[in-house]
């Protein structure tokens, strides 16, 4: 099954759709982002200024932990100053989540498996129903052998050593089956399901065989992917695949690290994807080689920082030269091409301007800026123009031979549709 999402080209698989407070969750609903705070919840002032920044981000939902009752009284006054839906993330004490109900939280994160009593279970099932809020339940790798049942537990760790990653998955459904059964018993539907493991590999597979065979929304993520250097490549490899095949109602990035981090990624994931409008310039720049005659690294850095307070999509790029800069470039609303101290700026494919490899940074920025407020006053669209010149022609240093013999002075040549 599949839906259309409007304004943007992918395909997405069609879930049941939930909702987190005012948030829309599967269904047709665009990918959620959500993240997890790394404050201790009880105190009020650090956890609500970090979920201001995680949503000023962009996230759409915050988890936060309540492993203490002091965490779930300070809930009330984080939810009212919370400018996005609460999470109470519940481990162990059924007590929390039932307070975090009463509390007033938007959805809970439950794992049946680590509340013994079923009868606990239920009564948490029974109190999001009557408050009307859905609850996530999960499978974790790190979790998933039985741990009480001592003959399952030998038969599960038998079959994981013949096919550990296909035995993984097995039992991973076979768990979230009978959370789902318990679930349906207490007539109980706002259910989000999620498969976490480090490996890549088995994120993506498991994913799959849980889409194929349940049409509940999907909460993606990897696991325990460490720091930023080394989960970004984990964490962008699963959920981009799952994501690119339609896979996914709500994604975290996990990093042990700043949450902001997980937010910024986990954005320019789905933007990339075409599965969030950006809001913000997107800055494009060359990776740099051995033709560079400027110091790229350092622009671009610049001019990354300088655009942060932009609210256009503009869409930017630095390229180092002109020899494969205007190909790398194309669809650019504004871009400068750098040459030996030099830099040539270009406005949807009209050269603009030519400058010092000191004013480029200024001189892109005001043309970015210029660019932006045309488009806000309907004046300009974006990406409706090729940056298109005709290579190589070197740039050479002001007062150059090339720039002396030159019809015109400076220009470069431009070919237009
Ligand atoms: S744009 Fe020019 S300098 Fe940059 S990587 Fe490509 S060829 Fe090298």
């Amino acid at each position: 099954m599949s839906a259309a999402i409007p304004g943007v080209s992918r395909t997405r698989r069609k879930t049941r759709q939930v909702k987190v407070g005012t948030v829309p969750l599967g269904g047709d609903a665009p990918v959620v982002l959500q993240s997890m705070t790394s404050t201790y919840t009880y105190d009020i002032d650090a956890t609500v200024a970090q979920i201001n920044r995680l949503a000023a981000a962009g996230c759409d939902i915050v988890r936060v932990a309540v492993p203490d009752k002091r965490d779930t009284d300070a809930l009330p006054e984080i939810i009212r100053q919370s400018p996005i839906p609460i999470i109470a993330d519940v481990h162990f004490h059924y007590q929390r989540a039932l307070e975090a109900v009463k509390a007033g939280v938007h959805k809970i994160r439950l794992n049946p498996g680590n509340i013994k009593d079923r009868r606990q279970v239920n009564e948490v099932i029974r109190a999001c129903r009557d408050a009307g809020i859905p609850i996530r339940v999960g499978v974790n790798e790190g979790g998933i052998v039985e741990r009480q049942d001592k003959t399952v537990r030998a038969a599960e760790k038998n079959m994981m050593s013949q096919d550990y990653h296909g035995s993984l998955i097995a039992i991973m459904l076979r768990k979230l089956e009978d959370y789902i059964r318990i679930f349906e018993a207490n007539d109980f539907y706002d259910v989000v399901l999620a498969a976490k493991s480090v490996d890549p590999t088995i994120v993506i597979d498991a994913y799959r065989a849980i889409s194929s065979r349940f049409d509940f929304p999907l909460h993606l993520g990897v696991t325990h992917a460490g720091p930023p250097e080394t989960g970004r490549i984990r964490s962008i490899a699963a959920l981009g695949t799952l994501l690119a095949e339609g896979i996914g109602d709500t994604i975290r990035i996990s990093y042990a690290a700043d949450p902001i981090y997980e937010v910024e990624d986990g954005k320019e994931l789905l933007c990339s994807l075409g599965l969030r409008a950006r809001h913000e310039p997107e800055l494009i720049a060359c990776p740099t080689c051995g033709r560079i005659e400027v110091d790229l690294l350092e622009l671009v850095g610049k001019v990354r920082q300088k655009l942060a307070h932009i609210r256009t999509p503009v869409k930017v790029a630095v390229m180092g030269c002109v020899v494969n800069g205007p190909g790398e470039a194309e669809g650019a609303d504004v871009a400068v091409f750098a040459g030996r101290g030099r830099g040539v700026i270009y406005v949807q494919g009209q050269q603009v301007r030519t400058v010092t490899e000191a004013e480029m940074l200024d001189a892109l920025y005001d043309e970015a800026v210029k660019f932006a407020a045309k488009v806000e006053r309907g004046e300009a669209q974006l990406r409706n123009a090729q940056v298109q010149i005709k290579p190589p022609e070197p740039i050479g240093p002001p007062g150059s031979e090339h720039e002396k013999n030159k019809p015109g002075g400076v220009s470069l040549p431009v070919v237009k549709n």
